[in-house]
C-alpha cells in the first residue's frame, strides 16, 4: 500500500496510472475506521482498478471545537486495517497541506443543507463541499463511494457532483449502512460510548426500525409522538430531530402516511455524544 501526506506525490502517481488508463475508485473517510468503511474499500475494489482512501479529519465541517478534538483518531491502526483489506493508496494529508491558505468558497447547496445535520450543525455542509471538492479535483476519481449512513451528505453529494463537476465524470456510489449485530449503526463516535450509553444508543435503531415500515398503521404524526418518547424516556438519550424527508428534496413530506421514496433521519444525544442513523420506506 502507497502512503501519500504530499498531494504533488499522491498526483505523480495519479499521473502515471491515468496515463495507463487505470480507473479510480475513491473513499473518503475520517479514519478510525470500522466496518461501515471497510464496506466501501470492499465495493471501490470490485468496481475499480485501483482504490484510494482518504484519512482526514477536516476541521471546517466541525461546529464544536471540542468534537473536534475529541473526534477519535488511530493512524497506526488504520493503516494496518488497510493494509489486510489490500487498499492500494492511502492519503493522509495534514490540515496545512488541504488549507494552505484561508478561502471563502460559499457552495450553492439547494436548500439542502440547511435542514436536519445543517440547521444544527450551522457550515457544516459547507465544510463537506468544500473538502470533498479538493478531493475531487485532486483525484478526479471515476467512482467515488459515500454511506448510506450519512444520508443527507449523500444526497448532497451527489447534488455538489451534479453542480460543480458536470465535465468531470464522477460516479457517486451510495452504500448501505453497516450496523453491530444489535443494529447500531457503525460510527467511529461509537468509540466514545460508555457501557451504559453505548446499551442505550441501541434503541435508536431499534425504534427506527419498529415504527418506520412501509405497511404502518400509524399516521406521521402517531410516529413522530412514538420515536421522540420511546427514545426521550431513556435517561441516557436525548433526540436533537427527527425528520421524515422526502429523498431528493430532503423536506418533511406532506402527506400523513408513509409512502416509498422518504427516509426518516434522527439525530440522538446519547449524553454529549451526538449519533446520526436514518432508515428508509
Ligand atoms: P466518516 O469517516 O464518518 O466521515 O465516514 C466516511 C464514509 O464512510 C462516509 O461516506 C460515511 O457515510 C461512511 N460510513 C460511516 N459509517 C458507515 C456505516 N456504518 N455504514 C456504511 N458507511 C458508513
Amino acid at each position: 500500500m502507497n502512503i501519500y501526506r504530499k498531494i504533488i506525490n499522491l498526483n505523480v502517481n495519479l499521473a502515471k496510472l491515468k496515463k495507463n488508463g487505470t480507473t479510480i475508485g475513491f473513499v473518503p473517510t475520517m479514519g478510525s475506521l470500522h466496518e461501515g468503511h471497510l464496506s466501501l474499500l470492499k465495493r471501490s475494489k470490485k468496481e475499480n482498478d485501483v482504490t484510494i482512501v482518504s484519512l482526514f479529519v477536516n476541521p471546517e465541517q466541525f461546529n464544536s471545537a471540542v468534537d473536534l478534538e475529541l473526534y477519535p483518531r488511530d493512524e497506526l491502526k488504520d493503516f494496518k486495517m488497510l493494509e489486510e483489506h489490500a487498499n492500494d493508496i492511502v492519503f493522509c494529508p495534514d490540515v496545512k497541506e488541504m488549507y494552505p491558505k484561508k478561502e471563502e468558497h460559499f457552495f450553492e447547496l439547494d436548500g439542502l443543507d440547511s435542514v436536519m445535520e445543517g440547521k444544527y450543525r450551522s457550515g457544516h455542509f459547507q465544510g463537506v463541499a468544500k473538502i470533498v471538492s479538493k478531493f475531487f479535483e485532486i483525484i478526479k476519481p471515476n467512482n467515488a463511494y459515500f454511506g448510506k449512513k450519512d444520508f443527507q451528505q449523500a444526497v448532497i453529494i451527489k447534488y455538489l457532483v451534479k453542480k460543480y463537476f458536470k465535465k468531470s465524470d464522477i460516479n457517486i456510489v451510495i452504500c448501505d449502512t453497516v450496523r453491530e449485530p444489535d443494529g447500531l449503526a457503525m460510527s467511529s463516535r461509537n468509540l466514545r460510548l460508555n457501557k451504559a450509553q453505548r446499551k442505550a444508543a441501541v434503541l435508536v435503531s431499534q425504534t427506527l426500525f419498529k415504527y418506520i415500515k412501509k405497511d404502518s398503521k400509524l399516521s406521521i404524526t402517531d410516529i413522530k409522538k412514538k420515536v421522540f418518547d420511546t427514545i426521550n424516556e431513556n435517561q441516557y438519550l436525548q433526540t436533537e430531530y427527527f425528520n421524515i424527508v422526502n429523498n431528493e428534496t430532503l423536506q418533511d413530506i406532506e402527506s400523513e402516511r408513509l409512502e416509498h421514496g422518504v427516509t426518516a433521519c434522527i439525530a440522538v444525544y446519547a449524553d454529549e455524544i451526538r449519533l446520526i442513523d436514518n432508515v428508509s420506506v
